[in-house]
């Protein structure tokens, strides 16, 4: 494989790090030719120094004056700003643009990199979730590759690898459930942030685990998979298996199916979006059979977890309301994280702003974008309302 210059965007993240982590691992295959956070600047400037990328970029202006001085004399081009993310992912070496940014953010670099004939290695679901379809008319458009990092999706990527010329039936995403599985409502009444925050199998960053708790983490994924692989919203299951360990499975017409499992590390799948299409040996921790005798499954409970119902309905019904769910979730998440809305409140809040923003249907990218920051500005507003 010729050496790969990766553009990683939100390289201070939890998937951020962990590419770093498998970059450094493959000295000969990858290197890094942009890096970018969003504030944390002491982070971006160890990263600098290590990987010694073209350019870096920090949203957050606070920061840029000690990068800049961090930097000076290194040959690296220092910027701040949202738009610089726009301007870095064009440089010409970079091969592939790692988008592990969080929330609606992530969309427009992508689409800026995948006009400019990068190959995108998707962490970033928020970017399918908002603009799916015309998202991926641009990679058949400009003939990139969509790279699924997120590990359901990945799983199901490697499971269609050979199986170009046959029909999927049925996808199953595995859910782990979260750290309520299994609770009521009333229980879910009274959880704390602390609580939400303790995933069982994942360590990632805050919006992410909270997502995973409510289940719409699971609802966007739904999203993610049907524009990745093109299918129809009853083609595509959920199944709660705690253990993590199978990441997703695909049914075919014939009715057999395959399963990629694993134990549950973000670096597999992180690795095998930047070296795709081949498989390099690790030294990662193997999946032992009898350290995990039992593997369970059951149903996704959406009657108490209604941010999955919402997720499924809201792709159901098309047009704009994927958008709008998305962006209320995001004020959703950040408000229950700042102890501004309950649990629940933040489906009550989802399902507040969906039926206050009258639905759009064929949404351009700009009105995707207007109704991004309209959506935000509705939930922010209901949230003192309820
Ligand atoms: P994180 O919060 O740990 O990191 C986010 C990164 O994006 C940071 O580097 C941050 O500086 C940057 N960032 C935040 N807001 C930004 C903004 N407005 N503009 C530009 N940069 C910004 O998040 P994470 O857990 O690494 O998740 C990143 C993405 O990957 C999310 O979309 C998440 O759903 C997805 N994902 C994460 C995991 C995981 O294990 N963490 C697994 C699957 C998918
Ligand atoms: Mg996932």
């Amino acid at each position: 494989m010729k050496k790969r210059n990766i553009a990683i965007l939100g390289s201070t993240g939890s998937i951020g790090t962990q590419a770093l982590d498998v970059v450094r691992a493959f000295p000969d295959l990858l290197a890094v030719s942009v890096l970018t956070a969003s504030c944390n600047a002491d982070l971006l400037i160890a990263q600098a120094m290590e990987f010694r990328p073209k350019a870096v970029v920090l949203v957050n202006p606070a920061g840029y004056q000690q990068i800049k001085d961090a930097l000076a004399g290194l040959d690296i081009s220092v910027f701040c700003g949202e738009e610089a993310l726009e301007e870095v992912v064009q440089e010409e070496t970079i091969d592939v643009v790692l988008n592990a940014i969080v929330g609606s953010a992530g969309l427009k670099p992508t689409i800026v990199a995948i006009k400019n004939g990068k190959d995108i290695a998707l962490a970033n679901k928020e970017t399918l979730v908002v603009a799916g379809e015309l998202i991926m008319d641009l990679v058949k458009k400009h003939q990139i590759r969509m790279l699924p990092v997120d590990s359901e999706h990945s799983a199901i990527f490697q499971c269609l690898v050979g199986e170009e010329a046959n029909p999927i039936e049925k996808i199953y995403l595995t859910a782990s459930g979260g750290p309520f599985r299994g609770k009521d409502q009333a229980f879910l009444q009274t959880v704390t942030k602390l609580q939400a925050l303790k995933h069982p199998n994942w360590v990632m960053g805050a919006k992410i685990t909270i997502d995973s708790a409510s289940l719409m983490n699971k609802g966007l994924e739904v999203i993610e998979a049907k524009w990745l692989f093109d299918l129809d919203v009853e083609q595509i299951d959920v199944v709660v298996h705690p253990q993590s360990i199978i990441h997703s499975i695909v049914q075919f017409t014939d009715g057999s199916m395959k399963a990629q499992m694993g134990l549950p590390d973000m670096k597999l799948p992180i690795q095998h979006a930047l070296t795709y299409p081949l498989r390099k040996t690790n030294a990662f921790e193997r999946f032992n059979f009898l350290n995990h005798p039992t593997l369970t499954f059951e149903t996704a409970d959406t009657d108490t977890f209604r941010n999955l119902g919402l997720a499924y309905q809201s792709l159901r019904e098309g047009g704009d309301r994927p958008c709008v769910l998305n962006a209320a979730n995001e004020v959703a998440v950040a408000a229950f994280l700042e102890d501004k809305l309950s649990f629940l409140g933040m489906s009550d809040l989802i399902e507040a702003t969906l039926c206050q923003q009258k639905k759009v249907e064929n949404p351009s990218l700009q009105d995707l974008l207007a109704i991004d920051q309209q959506s935000r500005i509705v939930a922010r507003d209901l949230i003192s309302s309820l």
